[in-house]
């Protein structure tokens, strides 16, 4: 896959950079290039632009980040089950378009494709980390504020990510995505420390709502292709949205998926209904205006979200949990965003204790 950029734009003091030199090396036939003195400046909305989260997606900004790159994941908090996942921003916005994407809320003000040039000091970051506690065992994973491979092609990231976790033991890096981006993942040695996970739904879902990513097929041909080569692989079902024809659709996706591949070769397969907050709920409704999916029976829940309707949602979780349950080989499975009862009423059991599924999790 290939997105199309508008500009490119370097900050001065990345210049030098080894992510800048490789963008200018292969960005010629991309887009024009200018330097700016602040990055900052020009992944700002601009002004006079209908839609400035849309035109973002196609300004790249090379930039240094000024803030740290590693966090615990925004979904823990104490009233959802987590899974210990910690987050590692090397980027910012993402050149798909995902009618339900959180991003078009969370980066309206700051909407340009940031790309972090000093993801040295991220480096930096973990190390310290995990010689903090060198006993215990750290998923990391770079797909929050971005697809974790949407623009490899152009930027080579992955295989300066891969090399150092594949050089560190008590590491696993996630790269999340929705793309099947995996030529330069197959150039490198993962030696089993990087899970490569997919955001799957089924083909009414991706054609409705998940504008410029590559089809579910393509997904699970990218899964199969790198899990021959070394990655472990790993799936997520969310947002799971809630239609007519849903319990069908999934589970016939599920289907598809292990004919492909097998219950046994999946680390494991997350599950998490659609929920929006009223913000985000009103700019996907107003970008996507002919969206069924985003039209679904949703109720306001006690964490200021929209969410399908409870006992909708936890049917359509318990019939999926069960065909993982029964698909061979039992696929682990977790809850992303969903309190202790929901996950106790759909598993039959309480969640695990954050860090201790996050462990888990990594070492599958
Ligand atoms: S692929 Fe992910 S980050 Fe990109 S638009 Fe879709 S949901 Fe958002």
């Amino acid at each position: 896959m290939k997105f199309d950029l508008d500009h490119i734009y370097i900050e001065d003091a990345c210049r030098d950079t080894p992510l800048a030199r490789r963008i200018l090396s292969r960005a010629d036939a991309v887009a024009p290039i200018s330097f700016v003195a602040d990055g900052r400046e020009v992944a700002r909305p601009q002004p006079g632009v209908a839609d400035s989260f849309a035109t973002g997606k196609r300004r790249m900004v090379v930039m240094r980040r000024r803030s740290p790159f590693l966090m615990a994941c925004p979904a823990g908090s104490a009233k959802f089950a987590c899974c210990g996942y910690l987050v590692l921003t090397l980027a910012s916005n993402c050149p798909m378009d995902c009618s339900y994407c959180f991003l078009q809320e969370y980066v309206a003000d700051n909407p340009g494709l940031q790309i972090y040039a000093n993801y040295d000091d991220a480096f930096t970051e973990i190390d310290k980390l995990s010689a903090s506690a060198p006993a215990r065992h750290f998923r990391i994973g770079t797909g929050e504020l971005a697809d974790s491979l949407a623009m490899d092609s152009l930027t080579g990231m992955s295989i300066d990510l891969v090399n150092f976790f594949a050089a560190r033991e008590n590491l696993t890096l996630e790269l999340k995505t929705k793309t099947d981006e995996i030529e330069n993942l197959l150039r490198v040695d993962p030696r089993g420390r990087v899970m490569v996970s997919w955001t799957l739904s089924p083909r009414r879902v991706f054609e409705a709502s998940e504008h410029g990513t590559a089809s579910p097929a393509a997904r699970i041909a990218s899964a199969r292709g790198l899990l021959d080569g070394g990655y472990r692989v790993a799936f997520h079902l969310d947002p799971i949205v809630v239609y007519p024809e849903a319990e069908r659709d999934y589970v016939e996706l599920l289907d598809e998926l292990f004919a492909i591949i097998s219950p046994a070769k999946i680390a494991f397969i997350s599950m998490g209904g659609l929920r929006m907050t009223a913000g985000l709920r009103a700019a996907a409704r107003r970008r996507f205006p002919k969206d069924a999916m985003l039209l679904g029976e949703d109720v306001l829940a006690e964490d200021g979200r929209y969410r399908t309707f409870a006992p909708m949602r936890i049917r359509l979780y318990k019939i999926l949990a069960d065909k993982l349950k029964s698909a061979g080989t039992a696929v682990p499975s977790y809850l992303c965003m969903e309190s202790s009862s929901v996950h106790e009423r759909v598993f039959g059991a309480a969640p695990m204790h954050p860090a201790e599924a996050g462990e888990r999790l990594a070492l599958r």
